[in-house]
């Protein structure tokens, strides 16, 4: 059976959703983390999402980035978990 390598699989061998924007701002996390991925590079950058719609797959921007200090477009994003960790603790650090 052929996998989408962009997307997760279960145990089962069933697609699992990919997270959307949604479902991270309802853990309280409005910007993603972007990490180049070009051998030394490794600019990393915050971006807030907010003006972007709520149905967009967050692993969809690993597509969508470039690196603006590289040009690479070896980049990987993933939630901000550490604004919702903020979040939780009321008044962050
Ligand atoms: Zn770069």
């Amino acid at each position: 059976m052929r996998r989408n390598p962009r997307r997760a699989y279960n145990e089962h061998g069933h697609e699992i959703p990919p997270l959307m924007l949604t479902g991270m701002r309802a853990h309280s996390v409005r910007s993603i983390d972007a990490f180049c991925e070009a051998i030394g590079c490794g600019h990393s950058a915050t971006l807030n999402v907010d003006g972007l719609p709520d149905v967009l797959p967050v692993s969809d921007f690993d597509v969508r980035l470039q690196c603006s200090k590289c040009g690479s477009r070896s980049v990987h994003t993933r939630p901000s978990w550490t604004e919702m960790q903020a979040a939780s603790m009321g008044r962050g650090r």
